[in-house]
């Protein structure tokens, strides 16, 4: 794990957050400054560090982090009037963590995207 990164202490146990759920492949945890009243972080507990660094080994573990999420949205009873899932790449896509996070976001009506 890269001594740096703060999600992979989370996932280790070396730095606190609000932890929704657990395995041994996603760790999901409450945004520490959420966008919306619901706001979950689904990371990979293996540190890639963006979409660009991810390989086709990858796939499975991405496609369950989706999963996870829209499991997670129902839990939090959102399901229905819908939530948005964000990965945000680099720089220019707003990426401040470099570790593959996708957000879920939910519980106001979020703006369409255009600015
Ligand atoms: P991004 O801008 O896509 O890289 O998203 C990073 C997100 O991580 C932001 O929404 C931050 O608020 C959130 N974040 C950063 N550090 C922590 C932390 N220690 N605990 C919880 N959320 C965090
Ligand atoms: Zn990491």
């Amino acid at each position: 794990m890269p001594d740096d990164c703060i999600f992979c202490k989370i996932i280790a146990g070396q730095a606190d957050a609000d932890i929704v759920f657990r395995d041994d492949q996603i760790t999901a945890f409450w945004d520490h400054r959420p966008a919306a009243p619901v706001h979950i972080l689904v990371v990979p507990n293996k540190h890639i560090d963006s979409v660009n660094e991810a390989d086709l080994q990858d796939a499975e573990l991405l496609g369950k982090l989706i999963l996870k999420a829209r499991d997670l949205a129902k839990e939090q009873g959102v399901d229905e009037r819908g939530y948005r899932l964000v990965l945000n790449v680099g720089p220019d896509g707003g990426q401040t963590v470099f570790h593959i996070h996708l957000h879920l976001i939910a519980g106001r009506r979020l703006p369409v995207f255009r600015e």
